[in-house]
Parts: C-alpha cells; sequence; structure tokens
C-alpha cells in the first residue's frame, strides 16, 4: 500500500515513511492511492473479534510495509483492558470501546475510557507504541514539539511517556486550562515528557511552535516533530471503532447504521468515512458542530468559508472549537474524484482567504460536486450551549447517563438527522469528568470521577513558565536534548 499527496504533486510513500512526518511536501495530506476493500466474507469473520484482532485485521490492510508479527505485537499491547479502564465503574473495559445502549436503536459508541478519558487516546496510544517500534528500526530518535488548550496535549504526553527515543515538549497557555487538565499534565514524572506553561494565549503557544518549525535548520539538526490530527497514523487507527461499534450495535452485516461525529478538526469523522469507502454499511455519516460551524454550513449550503482565530468562538464544547478543520482536505480529495489540481486550487483560496467570517473560499452548490457529495451519505447539523444544557440535562432525566458537552452536540445533531429505522451510534468523545464545569450549569451537581483520577489536582507538578519567546524556547529545547 502507497500513500499519495491530496494536492497530487508528492511521491508515494509507505506506512512507515509517513508515519513520522507531517504534510506531504506540496502541502497536502496522505492518503492511501486507493481504499483497500473490505469482502463480506471478511466482515462476517470480524464480527467476532476482539478489539485488538480487530484492530490488527484493519491496519494490516494499512501498514502493509510493518511485519504482521511486528503489528500483531504493537496492537497488542496498545488496546488492553488494563490501558482502557479509566472510564465509567460500569462500563465493560475488555470490549475497550463498550456500546451502551440508551434504548432500542440509539447507541452510545464508549471511546473515551484511555488515560486521559478523551477518544483521542485511542489512536494516540497506538501512536506512541508505533513510533517507538519505527524510531528503534530506524536508529533515530524524535523531539515532539506541541501546543495545546486541553485535549490534544495530555493525550500526546500519556501516550508517549516513558517511550525509548522520545521526548516530549508540550506548550500550554499559563493559567488557562482547568486545575484538572493542568494535574492531568503536569503532574507526569516521566523525564522524557515537558510541560511549557506559555505566558499568553493557546494562539501565542501555537505561534512559538510554528516559529521553531518554520527555521528549517533548526527543526532538521533538533528532529523536531509533532503528532497533530493530520498524522495518518491517528486516523488510521480511528477507522478500527468505526467497525467495532458497528458489529456491537447490529445483529449481522446486512443491516446499516447511522454514526453521529462531534467534529473539530474532522480527524474522527474522516475515519469513519474511510470505513465506509472500505465497504463498512454506513448509511448515514452525521456530523456535528458547535457554535463554530463552518462545517455544518459547507454540507448544508456547498460553501466553504473557514475563517481565522479571530472568528472563532469559545464554547462549552472547546475541543471543536476550530474553523479550519485540518482533515477536511482528505474528504474534499475523494469528493472531486481525487483530482490533485482541483484541491490545489480550492487550497490555494484557502490558504490565502481573507480569514474574514464570510469570505468563500469554495462553492460547489451548482457544480457536478454537488451531486457527488449526495453519494458520500453525510448529514450535518449544529449545536449551541443552550441545545448541549438541555442535552445533557435529557439524557441524565430519561436514561440516567451523564454524557460530556461534545458528546452531547453529537447527540442532539444526530437525533435530529438520523434516517427512521437506522440505529443511531453516538461517539462519546470525552467523559465528563473533563467537563465540570458545564456539567454542573447543567445538571447543579458534579459529574463523577474515575477512581484512577481521584484526587489528581493534589499531586507534585512538573512545569516551567515561559515567556512567549521563540529564542527562549529553542534554548530550553536544546538544553534538554542531552545524547
Ligand atoms: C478532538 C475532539 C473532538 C473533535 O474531533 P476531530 O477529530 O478534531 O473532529 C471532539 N470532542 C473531543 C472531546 C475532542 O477531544
Amino acid at each position: 500500500m502507497k500513500y499519495i499527496s491530496t494536492r497530487g504533486n508528492a511521491p508515494a510513500k509507505t506506512f512507515t515513511e509517513i508515519l513520522l512526518g507531517g504534510l506531504a511536501p506540496d502541502g497536502g495530506l496522505y492518503l492511501p492511492e486507493e481504499y483497500p476493500q473490505v469482502t463480506r466474507a471478511e466482515l462476517d469473520a470480524w464480527r467476532k473479534l476482539s478489539y485488538a484482532d480487530l484492530a490488527f485485521a484493519v491496519l494490516s490492510k494499512f501498514a502493509t510495509d510493518i511485519p504482521a508479527a511486528d503489528l500483531q505485537a504493537i496492537i497488542s499491547k496498545t488496546y488492553t483492558a488494563e490501558v482502557y479502564n479509566k472510564g465509567r465503574a460500569d462500563s465493560d473495559f475488555e470490549q475497550i470501546t463498550p456500546l451502551r445502549t440508551l434504548e432500542p436503536g440509539v447507541h452510545i459508541l464508549e471511546l473515551s475510557n484511555g488515560p486521559t478519558l478523551a477518544f483521542k487516546d485511542m489512536a494516540m496510544q497506538l501512536l506512541g507504541n508505533l513510533f517507538e517500534y519505527a524510531l528503534a528500526k530506524q536508529h533515530d530518535e524524535l523531539n515532539i514539539l506541541g501546543a495545546t488548550s486541553g485535549d490534544t496535549g495530555s493525550a500526546a504526553e500519556y501516550a508517549m511517556r516513558g517511550k525509548r527515543g522520545i521526548r516530549v515538549f508540550m506548550l500550554s497557555p499559563n493559567g488557562k486550562m482547568s486545575a484538572f487538565q493542568r494535574a492531568q499534565m503536569y503532574s507526569l514524572q516521566d523525564p522524557n515528557i515537558h510541560n511549557i506553561a506559555v505566558n499568553g494565549m493557546f494562539d501565542d503557544a501555537q505561534d512559538l511552535v510554528k516559529a521553531v518549525s518554520n527555521d528549517h535548520a533548526y527543526k532538521a539538526a533538533h528532529k523536531i516533530g509533532t503528532v497533530n490530527s493530520i498524522n495518518w497514523g491517528r486516523v488510521s487507527a480511528q477507522i478500527v471503532y468505526y467497525f467495532k461499534g458497528y458489529f456491537a450495535a447490529t445483529q449481522s452485516n446486512d443491516e446499516q447504521v447511522a454514526f453521529s461525529v462531534p467534529s473539530g478538526n474532522f480527524g474522527n469523522i474522516c475515519a469513519g468515512h474511510i470505513a465506509r469507502m472500505m465497504g463498512l454499511p454506513i448509511g448515514q455519516l452525521i456530523l456535528a458542530t458547535n457554535e463554530n460551524d463552518v462545517l455544518d454550513e459547507f454540507f448544508t449550503t456547498g460553501q466553504y468559508k473557514p475563517r481565522g482565530t479571530a472568528h472563532t468562538y469559545e464554547t462549552s464544547s472547546p475541543s471543536m472549537d476550530i474553523s479550519k478543520a485540518s482533515n477536511f482536505e482528505r474528504f474534499v480529495f475523494d469528493l472531486v474524484g481525487r483530482d490533485g489540481a482541483k484541491v490545489r486550487e480550492f487550497w490555494s483560496k484557502v490558504e490565502a482567504g481573507s480569514g474574514t467570517a464570510d469570505s468563500v473560499a469554495f462553492d460547489i452548490h451548482h457544480t457536478p460536486y454537488w451531486d457527488a457529495l449526495q453519494q458520500f451519505h453525510f448529514a450535518s447539523g449544529k449545536s449551541s450551549h443552550y441545545d448541549r444544557l438541555k442535552t445533557i440535562r435529557g439524557i441524565y432525566e430519561e436514561y440516567g447517563v451523564m454524557v460530556d458537552p461534545h458528546t452531547a452536540d453529537g447527540i442532539k445533531v444526530g437525533m435530529e438527522q438520523r434516517r427512521p429505522n437506522l440505529p443511531l451510534i453516538c461517539l462519546e468523545t470525552a467523559l465528563p469528568a473533563k467537563f465540570e464545569e458545564t456539567i454542573v450549569e447543567a445538571l447543579s451537581c458534579k459529574p463523577e470521577r474515575p477512581a484512577a483520577l481521584e484526587g489528581i489536582e493534589d499531586l507534585p507538578q512538573r512545569c516551567v513558565v515561559m515567556d512567549a519567546d521563540v529564542v527562549k524556547l529553542k534554548a530550553y529545547v536544546s538544553a534538554n536534548i542531552t545524547h
């Protein structure tokens, strides 16, 4: 299996070759040359598999340059009930992603039982083990530099802690995260994890990372890399739980289901799109946004109007506060019939975007692409703070289940958009314990916290505070890379 760029101007590469990198040299994102197909016989056989065996079956089709025994070993040590056992006390951790049925035909797929209580652990834990394996083979090392406002940074740190050949330098806005989020990250004592609290906002931290990444000589000399959401390894690992959720919610492979996906960078739902392209019987992929509704606008009007940070709202489902979804380009590549030149044309406008709320990067309405779009079975909708609170309350009152604000956005839009008779699987992207303030606002009581994370705020913390100064950041990174 080779991987090609969505912009059509980069050499094809293998899974391992793109694993540690980011964008393709032409600025595009990597995708398989063609999607592997799953036969009916395979689907029937896969229905009975454990999560780890299913992950091996799916990922074998993508990571074809990793010897099967090695891939199997990496996957078996990743998807264990010991790693994914931090969720609700009544969850069936052996399933890794248990399905919780609210009522016949309406389910929640639990994806947040990993170490940081968010679905990002599903892919990031695998990435940690894949990175360690690939770096050991190449006798190389990697220094991951990133900026986080919460979920991604902690998932990356818990995936990379203690891994040989890997260091993490994670920037976060000083004093801007919740006490719980700070404790999750800063309480890690592993010597290869470096928390840097930047005096400023998230954007200042992000700008520092960009400044270092744009210094190509420094980046190469210090082996700087990232683990952001365009990483193909992350997307491919997420395909697995669409299969797992489908099998859990159906009796036979003749049935179809709908998935509802709380979306930000379009990584999660992109994996669902690929699962469908492989032949998984998904009748509907329902995309849910919060008040930052750029993607909903595209799927309902055909106009793509990405916005800059200045026009992105801060909401109570903060991990979806994104107005330029990085993985969206992967879907558009398929939408335009894998025409790299067309993607280049569209994205030249995205990149030149004036960043005002109303600048249209491209508009596919009244073009053949609009008809093509209908073949991909997407539906979409958005959810507001009011909807979120109402959904958290409604689900708690009706079923006794507390859901986090992001999952609530997915449930709200899923219920609205689902076709009758199609079982609905709502992806749970985080546990309510991570978003205490909004839960208290909705329910006037605190969410239960998994036993393993009780009292985490009282643990000693390890973090350096730094001004938003790229010279200081480089000096810190250099000083902490010891050979
Ligand atoms: C990252 C995240 C999302 C958005 O997922 P994408 O893959 O970026 O679309 C939604 N909810 C939570 C809790 C997240 O952490």
